[in-house]
């Protein structure tokens, strides 16, 4: 099919009857193998820039502007023969809580969907103090459907998945090392040391609240009866944490705090 579709393409092309969509450079990791190329010329149809963007591999969630002669455009703009659209990614870092031209629904609070291909990501967000929820039953359009109703930003490397029309905010994870995974979030969306942080359960998204010792005393390992005194449980699964458990071991997976 390749050969007959480049051939009507240069047809129309010579003919003025194309459109282009222009890259930047961030996007070329996100193009399939066979077009990387910043510059992509197509025969405008009845079809949104969105989904001329989205044949090509390339989900809605990582672009941030599109531009017609220095004019910004919307996802529904219909190219038009002769048009040049520019594609921007976002000016980083993203704030979902403010409204952008292609994202006009801000989400109230940094809440977060952690698809389980990402899975590493979800108890260090909670650290961080972040809401998160990750399902391992949610399937494909589940989770986009949780993501829109419950307004959290969808993290996955399913590329699909975030071309999925219910998805608003969401983040295509590049890194596969959950410590790069991480930075690559919080450098994106510039995730803020909340108040909540060390706050939630990692195993849950529950609230963590002190515990008296005497009330646990039977639930603890001997060593650690012997050598720590102050305990918190979370009030929904009943993890208990102390500080050797939990601060010194997640602290040296995220960045410093104030
Ligand atoms: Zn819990």
């Amino acid at each position: 099919l390749a050969k007959p579709f480049a051939f009507v393409t240069a047809f129309l092309c010579t003919k003025g009857m194309t459109a282009q969509l222009k890259f930047s450079k961030e996007f070329l990791p996100l193009m399939k193998k066979s077009q990387r190329s910043l510059l992509f010329e197509f025969a405008p149809t009845h079809q949104n820039v969105k989904h001329e963007i989205e044949l090509l591999g390339i989900p809605h969630t990582s672009i941030g502007h599109l531009w017609l002669n220095d004019e910004e455009v919307d996802f529904y703009y219909r190219p038009e023969p002769g048009d040049i659209i520019e594609v921007e990614g976002p000016t980083l870092p993203i704030d979902v809580t403010t409204p952008t031209w292609l994202q006009p629904v801000a989400y109230p609070a940094y809440r977060f969907l952690v698809d389980i291909c990402v899975g590493a990501l979800t108890p260090k967000l909670r650290m961080m103090g972040c809401d998160v929820l990750a399902d391992p039953s949610l399937h494909d359009r589940d989770l986009a459907i949780v993501s829109y109703e419950e307004q959290r930003v969808l993290l996955t490397r399913d590329r699909r998945l975030l071309m999925r029309k219910e998805v608003e905010w969401g983040h295509f994870v590049a890194a596969t090392n959950p410590h790069q995974q991480l930075q690559e979030v919080i450098h994106r969306f510039a995730i803020p040391w909340l108040p909540e942080a060390f706050l939630r359960c990692m195993s849950c998204n529950g609230w963590i609240v002190p515990v008296a010792k005497k009330d646990i005393l039977d639930q603890l390992e001997p060593k650690t009866r012997l050598h720590y005194n102050d305990f918190s449980q979370c009030e929904n699964c009943k993890k208990i944490y102390w500080e050797g458990s939990h601060y010194h071991r997640m602290r040296s997976g995220v960045p410093t705090g104030p």
